[in-house]
């Protein structure tokens, strides 16, 4: 065989402009160690970061407002995400209100897809396929690690049996499952990490998170670190690991969604400590797909003389400020003999030839 023929493996996903609906803190039993939504979210002040029925008002006031922008503009096919807190364990008639408010955009193609977030220890069946009657399409789990020590250090306050748990119920439930996970948590390692990443892939979610725990100030977590009680993963091992995550979860066909915390204006400046960086998810997904083409790669019976790359891949292909480039050199690949095309595939060969376009 000279020739090899690639796609790329991310799987193919839908992909929804989505309305975010935060809801800060709201249904939490406590606060998490590590969290600090008003800076995750961008609500630095103003009403919707306070407690009770006056800030929910205000939150559910601003969704209907940008549902009806969407019905004005005619803008079709959008979701709602319903984030930043405990959404199953707000008051019912909030559940209920909100989720009515999104679904009345349905009928006429608005909204398409309804999703919340929320922890595993506040799902029952019963409760989900009520969500479910109401027009919920997709649970997303907060589980961050089904580790016994990791959930004890991070006083998680649940276990790793009643986390499969609520990743199952979610499944029976008919509903979509998407699961959160954080590397990098008091008590984890790597092969811990490597654990939780086989476990989520035997439960199948659609969808993937991946947070690696960052120390942000006036957290516990913050004072934890200032002590020197918890030492953060390093940007380095991070991306190897979760590269290397990533990569087993498209070989499953398991799309991850997103990989790190956005940059919202106030968070980059709160953060203590810990593998951040705003290009994480690039410099991840190009460290995955290098080590999944030199796999694929193998199987040629000499080095490759030429390649050609799908041309929205080739930053991913040469890496964040071109740090695959001396990988590439070594395998005989050069910006001489590596060409970009807007063909979908990646071509190898092994025969310096002019390849048809
Ligand atoms: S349950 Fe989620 S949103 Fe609530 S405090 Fe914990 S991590 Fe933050």
């Amino acid at each position: 065989m000279n020739r090899l023929r690639l796609f790329h493996p991310e799987p193919a996903r839908k992909r929804l402009r989505i309305i975010p609906v935060f809801l800060p803190y709201h249904g939490c039993p406590y606060r998490c160690i590590y969290c600090a939504q008003h800076l995750q979210t961008g609500m630095t002040s103003g009403a919707e970061t306070a407690a009770g029925e006056p800030a929910l008002k205000a939150i559910h006031a601003n969704m209907v407002q940008s549902l009806q922008q969407l019905t004005t503009t005619g803008t079709k096919n959008s979701g709602v995400a319903f984030y930043g807190g405990t959404f199953t364990a707000l008051p019912m008639e909030w559940q209920e209100l909100f989720l009515k408010t999104a679904q009345s955009h349905r009928a006429d193609g608005t909204i398409t897809h309804i999703r919340c977030s929320t922890r595993p220890d506040c799902v029952n069946a019963k409760h989900l396929l009520w969500l479910r009657g109401i027009g919920l399409d997709m649970v997303e789990l907060g589980i961050q690690s089904f580790e016994p020590d990791v959930l004890r250090q991070s006083r998680r306050g649940y276990d790793g049996e009643t986390a499969v748990k609520a990743c199952l119920a979610v499944r029976k439930s008919g509903l979509e499952l998407g699961v959160q996970l954080m590397p990098g948590l008091p008590g984890s390692t790597i092969s811990g990490w490597f654990r939780d990443v086989d476990q989520t892939r035997a439960l199948a979610p659609e969808t993937v998170r991946i947070y690696p725990c960052l120390v942000l100030r006036g957290t516990p977590l913050s004072q934890a670190h200032s002590e020197g009680s918890y030492r953060t993963w390093s940007l380095p091992i991070t991306v190897w690991a979760v590269s290397r995550a990533l990569n087993s979860f498209w070989r499953q066909g398991i799309p991850v969604i997103r990989i790190g915390l956005a940059p919202e204006g106030a968070l980059t400046p709160a953060i203590q400590a810990g593998p951040w960086h705003p290009a994480l998810g690039h410099m991840v997904k190009s460290h995955a797909l290098r080590s999944w083409l030199t796999q694929a790669m193998t199987a040629l019976p000499e080095v490759p003389r030429q390649m050609y790359i799908p041309r929205r891949f080739a930053a991913e292909f040469w890496g964040h400020g071109r740090e695959h480039a001396r990988t590439w050199r070594r395998l005989g690949l050069t910006p001489a003999n590596v060409g970009s095309w807007e063909r979908p595939y990646f071509l190898v060969t092994t025969l310096a030839c002019a390849l048809q376009k």
